[in-house]
C-alpha cells in the first residue's frame, strides 16, 4: 500500500475510534482468517444480573444468596456485582465474611457465620473437596439457557446454586454476520463453563468455542491455532491477555482495558465491541486492494 492510502485508512479508523498502530498492523489485518474473542465484556455487556437461586439440603434460598453475597462483598469480579446487587434487591443483609480469598478463574472462599464457605465453579468445589454431582442436573438446565452457574457451599455441604445472565450486546449479532462476510472464522474463548458458552455461541452463529480456559492459557490457544496454519487476530482487554495479543498476527486491545494490553496490540478499539473489528477489517481490505 502507498503511504498515502495507509494514512487515509488509519485516519478514517481513528475518526471511528479504531486506532491502527502502523502499516504493518493494517496489512496483517487484511490477511488474518481467524478471530478469537472473549465472551464476557466483548460479546456480552459484561454486566451480569442475578437470575436464579436454587437451595438444597434444607437450606432456604435467602440463606444461599446471603452466603454468596457475603463472600462476594470483597471481590471485584463482574459476577460479584451481580450477586451482591441481587441480594440487596431482595432486601437481604449478608453477614460480614472473614478470611476472604479470591481464586482466579474459579471463585471465592471465606468464613461466614463461623463456617468455611465457598462460591464458584466446579473446579473450585473440587479444590475445596465438595461433591457437587447431585446439583449438576439443575446446573446444566440453567447453563443450557446461557446462564453462568456458581455452586454455594458451607462447611462440608453444598447449599445451593446461584445463576447470572449477561445479556449479549445489541451490536454483536450483526457484527458477527459482517465478520463472516469478510471471510473470518470467529472463535469464542472464555473461562466460563462449556454448556453456557455453547448456548451463547449457538445463538450468535459463532464457529468454535474454547471454554473453561484460564486467562493465562489464551496464548497457548493462539500458538496452537497458528501451528495449524491459521492466521489469528486476538481481541482482549486484560493484563493476562497481553502475551496472547503479542503472539497473534494482530493483537486487538480494548481501549477500556489494561495499558499493557494496549502496548501489546497492533489495533486498539476505543469502544469494546466487535463493530470496531469489522471496521478495521474493511479498512485493511480496502487499503490492500488499492495496491493491486
Ligand atoms: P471469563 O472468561 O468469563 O471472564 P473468569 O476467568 O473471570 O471468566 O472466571 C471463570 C469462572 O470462574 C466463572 O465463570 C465463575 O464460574 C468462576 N469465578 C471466577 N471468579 C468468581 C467470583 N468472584 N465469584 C464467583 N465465581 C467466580
Ligand atoms: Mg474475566
Amino acid at each position: 500500500a502507498t503511504p498515502m492510502s495507509i494514512m487515509t485508512a488509519t485516519g478514517r479508523g481513528a475518526q471511528a475510534g479504531v486506532l491502527i498502530k502502523d502499516a504493518e498492523a493494517l496489512e496483517r489485518m487484511a490477511r488474518v482468517d481467524t478471530l478469537i474473542v472473549d465472551k464476557t465484556g466483548t460479546l456480552t455487556e459484561g454486566r451480569p444480573k442475578l437470575t436464579d437461586v436454587v437451595a438444597f439440603a434444607g437450606a432456604g434460598e435467602d440463606e444461599v444468596l446471603a452466603i454468596a453475597a457475603s463472600l462476594e462483598a470483597g471481590s471485584e469480579h463482574p459476577l460479584a456485582e451481580a450477586i451482591v446487587g441481587g441480594a440487596v434487591a431482595r432486601g437481604l443483609k449478608p453477614p460480614k465474611a472473614g478470611d476472604f480469598d479470591a481464586v482466579t478463574g474459579k471463585g471465592v472462599t471465606g468464613t461466614v457465620d463461623g463456617a468455611k464457605a465457598s462460591l464458584g465453579n466446579a473446579a473450585l468445589m473440587q479444590s475445596v473437596g465438595i461433591d457437587h454431582a447431585g446439583a449438576d442436573e439443575a446446573a446444566d438446565r440453567l447453563r443450557a439457557d446461557g446462564k453462568t452457574v456458581m455452586y454455594v457451599a458451607s462447611g462440608t455441604r453444598l447449599l445451593g446454586l446461584v445463576a447470572v445472565a449477561d445479556p449479549v450486546k445489541a451490536s454483536t449479532s450483526d457484527a458477527i454476520k459482517a465478520l463472516h462476510a469478510l471471510g473470518l472464522r470467529v472463535i469464542m474463548a472464555t473461562g466460563d463453563n462449556e454448556l453456557t458458552a455453547r448456548a451463547v455461541a449457538g445463538r450468535l452463529g459463532i464457529d468454535e468455542v474454547h471454554a473453561g480456559i484460564l486467562p493465562e492459557d489464551k496464548k497457548a490457544l493462539v500458538d496452537r491455532l497458528q501451528a495449524e496454519g491459521r492466521k489469528v487476530a486476538m481481541a482482549g482487554d486484560g493484563v493476562n491477555d497481553a502475551p496472547a495479543l503479542a503472539a497473534a498476527e494482530v493483537g486487538i486491545a480494548m481501549g477500556t482495558g489494561a495499558d499493557v494490553a494496549v502496548e501489546s496490540a497492533g489495533i486498539t478499539l476505543l469502544s469494546g465491541d466487535l463493530t470496531g473489528i469489522v471496521r478495521a477489517r474493511r479498512l485493511s481490505k480496502a487499503t490492500l486492494r488499492n495496491i493491486r
